[in-house]
């Protein structure tokens, strides 16, 4: 979703992304206190712990959550890779990954990862690598029907931070990394309570696992904040995300992290990322199945 990396950024934006950096660095360190402490103080500082490092830094902790007891009977899950459609391939990344690409292969590791999981049945929502319009892909989550539909995008919104990265030759940012799920709160008045809990779910499971919310923020007239990470879509009437409004079944987007970040891209490569997302998604499906109708 969002802004394409492939736009270059405007001319201004360079000398904001000096400032940024500038304002990430700080207060520059405060010189050395140049009296010496003495040898009883010394035998009393505490021995210093080194910080723990922060999503998304390498070595970050992420953790596989124990799955959910099921309801009364499994939920039927849809793993959705975001675009793919025609005309549609998203944004690219700072690895030079178009979005589609990256989606469908998180999309078929997330598959393997839940495909024996008692408590669900799980189905792609682009099971081939063959073009897929939204429109057959909605018609078949409402047929089956789905309990839950989670789609899979990479976001690229740090706009005002880009530059080309040295490495790979894409665009690059720093400073705005994070998960964000969407909803639409529009139609029948149980269907968006049912999209809202499965958003929410969503977002206090991956939080829970270790990721970190996008706390950028997004625009607040396209995008109402509900709460950490959740936000509901304030496009006028016409202009709302099709895969959002246009199920009969709640359906979420998931932003899985900032397409742009080198380090939260790198994040996205290991294999226990996936491990700790599959788990997330894996209790926020039961999670909200049994708030709803057939809990
Ligand atoms: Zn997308």
């Amino acid at each position: 979703m969002g802004l394409s990396a492939r736009n270059p950024p405007s001319a201004q934006l360079v000398p904001r992304a000096m400032l940024s950096l500038l304002l990430a660095c700080g207060t520059p360190a405060a010189a050395p206190d140049p009296t010496p402490s003495s040898p009883e103080a010394a035998v009393y500082l505490p021995t210093p712990t080194p910080a723990a490092p922060t999503w998304p830094a390498a070595g970050a902790p992420l953790q596989v959550l124990p799955p959910l007891s099921a309801g009364a009977r499994p939920v039927r899950l849809v793993i959705d890779a975001g675009h793919g459609a025609p005309g549609n391939s998203g944004n690219t990344s700072v690895r030079c990954e178009a979005e589609a690409d990256f989606t469908r292969r998180v999309q078929d590791e997330l598959l393997a990862r839940l495909a024996n999981a008692p408590e669900l049945e799980v189905r792609s929502g682009r099971p081939s690598a063959a073009l897929l319009d939204y429109g057959s892909r909605i018609a078949a989550f409402n047929a089956w029907p789905a309990d839950a539909v989670v789609s899979l995008h990479s976001d690229a919104r740090a706009a005002d931070n880009l530059s080309i990265h040295p490495s790979t030759g894409c665009w690059s940012s720093t400073g705005a990394s994070g998960f964000t799920v969407l909803f639409s709160d529009e139609g029948p008045p149980d269907l968006a309570r049912a999209r809202r809990q499965l958003a929410e779910a969503m977002s206090r499971e991956l939080h829970g696992a270790g990721f970190v919310p996008y706390a950028a923020g997004y625009s607040e007239e396209l995008y109402g904040s509900i709460g950490a990470g959740v936000y509901v879509d304030r496009h006028p009437v016409g202009k709302r995300i099709r895969m959002l409004r246009g199920t009969k079944v709640p359906t979420v987007i998931v932003e899985t992290h900032q397409a742009s970040d080198a380090e939260e891209t790198a994040r996205w490569a290991e294999p226990a990322t996936l491990d700790a997302f599959a788990a997330a998604i894996r209790r926020a499906a039961v999670a909200a199945a049994v708030e709803g109708p057939h809990g």
